[in-house]
């Protein structure tokens, strides 16, 4: 067996779901594992959750400074969930050329092909600075985790990031963001019997539902060629208190996916105009709790950037071209500390990442270990120059 299968039932067997997000096991056998191929390894973690542990893994000094990204905890099993899977989750299971096992493809391939990709090159003599992070916390966000680690100035500025996601081994460089917000409508609450003495917010709140499908319509008209284009949804409503009563109050939620490019206060000023647009006098409306991850895209322009698409298309024999990631990543996290260009490049489909049956492709797993290792002796053996 290779040595990447090996560490990949390893980091399989170690569980660490979250929630509850306990990743001191498996942030310790990372750190392990690192420190014995010759890196200076720290394990972090904040005050407000000590267990959400993250290791960070340093070799060489200077430029470049290269970063490599995966995250160490899982989503968790759930009851459904297991009683789904053909074999134990936690057990790593060789079947039909797929590795099976919870975090198979999500993200402890990509972590062990870091990892190998990491130690070839501590034994081969290098230039420049490698950095590996094995981040806690990306499954409820990374709060705690990436954004916790950057912000605490625990992370370098970088001229390129390679995050791990499941992309089919595919140079991915843009995905989505997203705005959340309430729209709450108040009223004045009459007994039903006449109800037009009172004022209906929920009746105020349908106008202002109607009004944001057509605004998610009209979001159609603006394509980014890689993440596709902007959406609204409302996801929760909630009004009123009983059926014989006019409603005083309603809320929503909503969710509107921004693409790259899209401004986060251009997006609030628009729900707001939305909002605004309709005549709701004499009930009243409110819009708020805005809350906002970013976008993310990286134009491929600096030669490191190049390099790396270039190797992964030599070795995949995919198009030399880069494409957009659905779901979030940790690389939003990663925004202000890459002056260079940043990709999420891994094996695998999102789609069969956060269900029973978790499995990774091995060919796809060492053709990822080696696109990467492959760029990692091109650019830091040699030495490149850098391009801010
Ligand atoms: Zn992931």
């Amino acid at each position: 067996m290779s040595e990447l299968i090996e560490l990949l039932k390893a980091l399989i067997e170690i569980p660490s779901p979250n929630p509850p997000g306990d990743h001191r096991a498996i942030a310790e056998f990372v750190a392990q594992w690192l420190r014995d191929v010759g890196a200076e390894v720290s394990v972090l973690s904040p005050t407000e959750k000590p267990d959400a542990r993250s290791v960070v893994a340093v070799i060489g000094s200077g430029d470049p400074v290269i970063m490599l990204h995966a995250h160490i905890d899982t989503v968790p099993v759930g009851e459904s969930e297991a009683a789904a899977w053909s074999s134990d989750p936690f057990r790593a299971v060789e079947r039909n050329g797929r590795l099976y096992g919870k975090g198979s493809v999500d993200d402890k391939g990509p972590l062990a092909a870091m990892m190998i990709a990491f130690k070839k090159l501590a034994l081969s003599g290098h230039s420049g600075t490698l950095v590996l992070v094995g981040a806690a916390e990306e499954e409820v966000g990374g709060q705690l985790g990436t954004r916790w680690l950057a912000d605490a100035g625990h992370l370098p500025q970088c001229d390129f990031i390679i995050v791990g996601e499941q992309t089919f081994n595919r140079v991915a460089t843009a995905h989505k963001g997203v705005m959340r917000a309430t729209i709450r409508t108040t009223g004045h609450s009459v007994h039903a019997t006449n109800p037009d003495r009172g004022v209906n917010a929920i009746n105020a709140m349908a106008r202002v539902v109607l009004a944001l499908e057509n605004y998610h319509h009209e979001l159609s008209q603006r394509v980014h060629p890689l993440v596709g284009v902007p959406t609204c949804n409302v996801g929760v409503i909630q009004g009123g208190s009983t059926a014989n009563a006019v409603a005083d109050q309603c809320m929503i939620r909503l969710d509107r996916r921004v693409i790259p490019g899209e401004k986060p206060e251009v997006v609030q000023a628009e729900l707001r105009a939305v909002v605004d647009s309709m005549e709701l006098a004499p009930a009243t409306v409110e819009v708020g709790e805005f809350l906002y991850s970013s976008p993310f895209e990286s134009k491929l322009q600096t030669s490191l950037g190049k390099a790396f698409l270039e190797c992964s298309s030599s070795l995949t024999q995919a198009p030399a071209e880069p494409v957009g990631y659905l779901p979030g990543s940790d690389a939003k996290h990663l925004i202000g500390l890459v002056r260079g260009d940043m990709v999420i490049f891994g094996p695998g489909s999102y789609e069969v990442a956060h269900a029973y049956d978790e499995y990774v492709d091995i060919g796809e797993l060492e053709q990822c270990e080696a696109v990467i290792s492959k760029f990692l002796q091109q650019v830091m053996q040699v030495g490149v120059e850098r391009h801010a």
